[in-house]
């Protein structure tokens, strides 16, 4: 008898909440019908599955092994792609600009069931899949496998309210055509390497001798527009003298060339919604009001439309941590940064946003909602957290070999971490290391920028230190790692206010 026999005969009969298997994980809110095909996801020996029973072209069209009539249908692209084509909230999909969205990089693959969890009822939208080009290097995956991770948990939990699928910080054209090929829905253009701030730091006769290298046609577009013009935006006034004129198209005259170019080869006419945002956050100084301005002017004369910007703001967003910074000078700043978004009618979206809960309410009420908030590292902190309250020996473990490794990952991320206020491992109780530890900031950036070497760490017989170990922890408390989340990214949206 198939060891899925007494599944697959609750299944035809409708009735999957009371199925109690020891071998088997049920996910009871997964359960779906298409004609005479129902479809309910399982979970054994760590790995999910899609059970198919009934006759019908979903369950030819479904890959898997035949077990006694149950298709046993593993989580692959393949399958995925089934999934679309008969279950449309499957989909990822665009969201426009009117409402709240939150961006919820998945990193290990395992916490968009979490996420779903987290927003269920919530007046906030999630965006499940959320990956940069580095971070799917850093953890071996590719986007098909971002989006399998994604729609598999909106199939498991049943959850219909629609989800995003960002390509982010993406810098490259191949890598934007490739995000679209693959249905991405949303995609956040970096423009870092077509900002040129080093303007800021020459004399002022210098720029003027730059500025006339640039064509006179270029020149002469952007002197009718703007030389010696004020204009009014958000209650304010912004004038471009010659001088803040000659500063702006330098420092981001090829940047905007690059958002008008990539949207018209890219977007425009791709035939299908697509969430564009702009990021001009990846720089050494906070955006201007001038800047942000001119952005968005330029953009909008030549007819590119935007869904959100991401201004670089005054102080610290650091990853995994609270802001640092002045909150006054934040809130006077997000009061023109948010107006300018209003005027030009797009969402003002904040990266690195995670747990930036001292500035969550300032964001919530001047953006009256119209916000996109990007975490990504947060969920694998509370994944690790997890793994400190079940398993303290595998956290201790990894926490050593972080200490061990922390300078080759800091060269990569900006962040103000002292080691020398981490407690040291010998002093913390097993029963306190997740409270000292993922409570406290110091501690917090160490983990959270070491992601990518703890789940690459191998032995010397090249088999992994520690990610085969941490999967199956996460694995075998699926449900403690879910409440983490919607304890943490719940917080979170308390205080942007939905
Ligand atoms: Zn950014």
């Amino acid at each position: 008898m198939s060891k899925y026999q007494a599944i697959a005969e609750a299944m035809q009969q409708g009735d999957v909440a009371g199925i109690l298997s020891d071998s088997v994980k049920v996910y009871p809110h997964s359960f779906e019908q298409s004609g005479n095909v129902k479809l309910l996801m399982v979970k054994q020996d760590h790995t999910k599955y899609i059970l198919a029973v009934g006759a019908g072209p979903l369950f030819d069209e479904l890959t898997g092994e035949v077990e006694n009539g149950t298709k046993v249908c593993p989580l692959v692209t393949a399958n995925r792609l089934v999934l679309n084509k008969y279950f449309d909230y499957t989909v990822p999909r665009a969201f426009g600009t009117q409402s709240s969205t939150l961006g919820l990089g998945d990193r290990l693959g395992i916490a968009s069931a979490g996420h779903i969890k987290t927003v269920l009822g919530k007046d906030v939208r999630p965006i499940l899949a959320q990956q940069s080009i580095r971070e799917i290097t850093l953890t071996n995956r590719d986007y098909n496998d971002v989006l399998n991770g994604a729609c598999f948990a909106v199939f498991q939990e049943g959850y219909k309210d629609g989800y995003g699928a960002d390509g982010d910080h993406l810098k490259v054209e191949s890598d934007i055509k490739m995000s679209l090929d693959l249905g991405f829905t949303m995609i956040t253009l970096d423009c870092s390497e077509k900002i040129d701030n080093s303007v800021e730091t020459i004399s002022t006769a210098e720029r003027e001798q730059k500025y006339n290298q640039l064509p006179a046609a270029k020149r002469k577009h952007y002197e009718s527009r703007y030389r010696d013009k004020t204009f009014e935006v958000a209650g304010n006034s912004i004038t471009f003298d010659k001088d803040t004129l000659i500063i702006n198209v330098l420092i981001y005259g090829e940047a905007v060339d690059f958002m008008e170019h990539v949207y018209v080869t890219y977007i425009k006419d791709l035939g299908r919604a697509v969430d564009f945002e702009i990021s001009i956050d990846e720089t050494p100084s906070p955006t201007a009001p001038e800047a942000h301005f001119f952005v968005a002017k330029e953009l909008y004369s030549r007819g590119v439309t935007v869904y959100s910007m991401a201004p670089r703001f005054c102080g610290e967003f650091q990853k995994g941590i609270d802001y640092i910074g002045d909150i006054e000078q934040f809130e006077k700043e997000m009061v023109i940064h948010a107006g300018l978004a209003d005027d030009f009618g797009y969402k003002l979206s904040i990266h690195s946003g995670s747990d930036k809960f001292s500035v969550f309410p300032i964001i919530g009420q001047y953006t009256k909602g119209r916000f996109h908030v990007k975490t990504a590292g947060t969920n694998w902190l509370e994944a690790v957290r997890t793994v400190a309250q079940v398993k303290p020996e595998l956290y201790r473990k990894m926490h050593k070999y972080s200490l061990e490794h922390f300078h080759e990952a800091a060269a990569y991320y900006h962040v103000t971490t002292d080691l020398s206020k981490i407690v040291p491992l010998d002093q913390v109780k097993d029963a306190d290391l997740a409270d000292t530890y993922m409570n406290e900031d110091n501690a917090r950036q160490l983990i959270h920028i070491t992601y990518g070497i703890l789940l690459q760490a191998k032995d010397e017989q090249g088999d992994s230190l520690f990610a085969n170990e941490f999967f199956r922890t996460l694995s075998e408390n699926e449900e403690a790692y879910e409440q983490a989340l919607i304890k943490h990214i719940g917080r979170h949206i308390d205080l942007l206010g939905k």
